[in-house]
């Protein structure tokens, strides 16, 4: 039975947010979620410019976790677009499919090149397998993962320009929760598995499949997320958009989370609890609380980085521009372009197109700012890559977050923990999600990760 009089409060309005107000809310409990943003969905959502809607990077939704996929699918109803996952990769001037597939490479990289990788990768395996050792860097569970060419050749500067930190500055973490694998990889290392040379310790994600069906809407990513706090407030809960949480009142004596503060319109509220799920960047969860954790929580807080993004929304003058959903690039100044019409996005004028392109950057830099000399970048290289030319955009929309991608900087592990026991500490509090527990799940596994901490609010609740 629930208790309707117990509240909790979720910071964040993401889909981990929105999926733990959905569980709670469902079972009968009072839950106010306080989101900063002024619509709901967080990084998964979009921004209406000018008539179009405009993700914060392409985001689809996998079928992954069948129990999450067939609710959202009943909250969206006829809103929902399936469609096939059609990725793909730009490397030496090829296109290869994404996920990467052994016939693709056998095809698009010449015989000795391709004897080079595999040789690098039967000595990397070789080595793991007379001495065993545990990377020290993602530099290290690279090589150890890839072989020493194929990390050369493509994830070295790939990893440098996209996180600005080189590969040897990276924990090795980053690797195993990051790295997507590749299937072409996964082939030979079958084969060299059976000549008695096994993959030992690292192991990179399983992210997309080649045949998979993702969702979409004619709104952009938006719709989900909508629809999500739209079941949620049917059901009796609460969604405030521009509530930015500040304070984290934890009483003295119980230790317990007995409020919440947030400023709304320039004014300052107060919202009373009995359970918190909060899915807001863990260090700001930490610097927020108040009275404040112990100093070495705080120090542990400042080391805790994420990497901003900088999403560049076009309006083209074409009505198609890729034969792809999106396609990822190595050596632009754009890491992925992803043309949402080509999923279902209505766009106005519909002789036009949008283009996402996703950079990352650093607050302030001229990424971020989108200066002259940057657009001119962009749209050179779209030029270069046959996607558009310069004439063709006919609008820019600039879109930021500074928490795009948590950064697992060298040594991150133990000041990450520091942070989460003194969360353990506090009875009634929990962090979950993407930057709540400082991790890289899809929506899916952030949505999973809610219902799990509603869970354990309903459990608490009622013992
Ligand atoms: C470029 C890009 C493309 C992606 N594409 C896909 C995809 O195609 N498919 C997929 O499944 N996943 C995709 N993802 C991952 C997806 O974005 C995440 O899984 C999802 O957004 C995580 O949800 P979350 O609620 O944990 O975090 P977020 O979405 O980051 O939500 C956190 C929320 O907290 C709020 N907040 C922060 N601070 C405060 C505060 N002080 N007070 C109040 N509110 C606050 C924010 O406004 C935000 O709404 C992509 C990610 C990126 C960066």
């Amino acid at each position: 039975m629930s208790d309707s009089s117990k509240h909790i409060a979720v910071l964040g309005g993401g889909p981990c947010g929105l999926y733990a107000a959905r569980v709670l809310t469902r079972a009968g409990y009072a839950v106010t979620v306080l989101d900063k943003g002024d619509r709901p969905g967080g990084l998964a959502t979009s921004h209406l410019r000018n008539g179009n809607w405009y993700d914060m990077g392409c985001h689809m939704l996998h079928e992954f976790d069948k129990e999450i996929y067939e609710d959202i699918m009943e909250m969206m109803g006829e809103e929902s677009i399936p469609v096939q996952l059609d990725a793909k990769i730009r490397w030496a001037g090829s296109f290869y499919r994404y996920p990467l597939q052994p016939k693709d490479m056998l095809r698009g990289i010449d015989f000795f090149t391709l004897c080079y990788y595999v040789l690098g990768l039967f000595a990397a395996q070789l080595r793991s397998n007379l001495v065993p050792w545990v990377p020290k860097n993602s530099e290290e569970a690279l090589i150890m993962l890839y072989g020493h060419p194929l990390y050369e050749f493509f994830f070295k500067d790939f990893t440098h320009r996209y996180w600005g930190i080189h590969p040897s500055e990276l924990s090795a973490t980053f690797v195993t929760q990051k790295m997507p694998r590749l299937s072409a990889v996964d082939m030979i290392k079958k084969w060299l598995a059976k000549v008695g040379i096994k993959d030992r310790n690292v192991r990179a994600v399983d992210s997309a499949l080649l045949e998979e069906t993702l969702h979409y809407s004619r709104t952009g990513a938006e719709s989900m997320p909508r629809c999500i706090a739209k079941a949620v407030e049917a059901k009796g809960g609460n969604v405030i958009q521009n509530a930015e949480v500040t304070r984290i009142v934890i009483d003295e004596v119980t230790h317990r989370v007995k409020a919440v503060r947030y400023r709304q319109n320039g004014e300052d509220l107060e919202l009373a609890c009995d359970e918190c799920i909060s899915t807001i960047p863990i260090p700001h969860l930490a610097q927020r609380a108040d009275p404040l954790p112990p100093e070495e929580v705080l120090v542990a807080a400042r080391e805790i980085r994420y990497k901003p993004i900088a999403i560049y929304g076009l309006l083209v003058n074409k009505p198609k521009c890729i034969d792809a959903l999106y396609i990822y690039y190595r050596d632009r100044a754009f890491h992925r372009v992803g043309e949402p019409k080509n999923a279902g996005l209505k766009v106005e004028p519909p002789d036009h197109s949008i283009l996402i392109v996703e950079t990352t950057c650093e607050i302030g830099d001229e990424k971020w700012q989108g200066t002259d000399e940057i657009k001119e970048r962009i749209f050179s290289d779209l030029e270069a890559e046959n996607i558009c030319t310069r004439d063709d955009v006919v609008q820019v929309n600039i879109l930021h977050s500074e928490n795009g991608y948590p950064i697992f900087a060298l040594g991150f592990e133990p000041q990450l923990e520091k942070i989460k026991s003194w969360v353990k500490s506090i009875p009634n509090l929990q962090t979950a999600g993407r930057q709540g527990a400082f991790t890289y799940p899809n929506m899916h596994s952030a949505m999973r990760m809610g219902a799990r901490a509603a869970e354990a609010a309903m459990a608490r609740l009622r013992s």
